[in-house]
């Protein structure tokens, strides 16, 4: 099996990890109560998803 000759400082790893970043979700409008949600989930405020009522959210 190969193996790497020598072990890569902690520098050249640190350094190729700063192009890791991460991305904010995407979030949209909930078309039943027009609050912001995450795409494809159901709305966590009103429980909505495709137009019907998926879950029922938890009252504040
Ligand atoms: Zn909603």
């Amino acid at each position: 099996m190969p193996n790497p000759k020598r072990r890569h400082s902690k520098s050249r790893s640190r350094k190729r990890r700063t192009h890791y970043k991460a991305t904010a979700p995407n979030t949209g409008e909930c078309p039943n109560c027009h609050e912001q949600k995450l795409t494809h989930r159901a709305c966590p405020n009103c429980g909505y998803y495709d137009g019907r009522s998926i879950i029922i959210p938890k009252e504040a």
